[in-house]
């Protein structure tokens, strides 16, 4: 038995706060009846409508893949290009994209059905740390690696303060390797940064979400969240 807002909000319609809105406004029933009482258990094979429209339940379902560059974050794409769920083989599970990797951004992306879940972990007061590793044009500055730190002013505002290490230079071609640990998911968010600051990104990629990294994954790799992993980044 599980509390309905849980179950309406896994079924990845809503937030678990609106779901209880809902159940409030008498627009829930369960197994025909409406039901206003927030808190009330359901078992697995009630039916639930909100709004008179069935909610289909699943068990919920996480994988984290590595997504190579060349793929769009969505579960399909209009031009037919390649798209982040077609690589986790034999799920009927209706999975999409907790969040967003630009298409030519490849690195650690958590796919999965549970819509509770991909709500809470993209709410800006998750603050859940990323990091990138950014290949840019150019040497940065001890100056610039602080102003990154600090929050670079940006067209939707100021960034919250990351992490900003640098790793490498490379004079003959004139590139830089950085690693940049952010806690907001704004789009574009790291290249738009170094843009601003004078060093275009060639190349990003994400390497941990969390408490979650590539380890030894290769591109295209995928494997299943553990129960322990997944109650650890809630
Ligand atoms: N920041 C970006 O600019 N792109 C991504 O794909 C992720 C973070």
């Amino acid at each position: 038995m599980e509390r309905l807002q849980k179950v309406i909000a896994q079924a990845g319609i809503t937030s678990r706060r609106k779901a209880e809105s809902l159940i409030l406004a008498g627009r829930v029933k369960v197994n025909g009846e409406v039901v206003k009482t927030l808190g009330t258990k359901v078992g697995e094979r009630a039916t639930i409508e909100v709004d008179d429209v069935p909610i289909t339940k699943e068990a919920p379902v996480y994988y984290v893949l590595y997504k190579p560059r060349k793929v769009i974050s969505a579960v399909k794409d209009d031009k037919d290009r390649k798209v982040v769920t077609d690589f986790i083989d034999e799920e009927e599970a209706r999975i999409y994209p907790v969040g967003r990797l630009d298409y030519d951004t490849s690195g650690l992306i958590i796919l999965t059905n549970d819509g509770e879940f991909s709500n809470l972990m993209m709410h800006p007061k998750s603050k859940i740390k990323k990091t990138y590793i950014a290949k840019i044009k150019g040497k940065p500055s001890r100056e610039t690696l602080k102003q990154l730190a600090k929050g670079v002013q940006l067209e939707d505002g100021k960034t919250l303060p990351a992490k900003v290490s640098f790793k490498s230079g490379n004079k003959q071609n004139d590139t830089s390797i950085i690693e940049l640990v952010i806690t907001e998911g704004r789009n574009h968010q790291v290249r738009r940064m170094l843009e601003a600051v004078g060093h275009p990104v060639l190349k990003l990629k994400r390497e941990q979400y969390g408490l979650l990294t590539l380890e030894t994954m290769q591109p295209g790799d995928y494997r299943p969240l553990k129960p322990i992993e997944v109650s650890r980044l809630r």
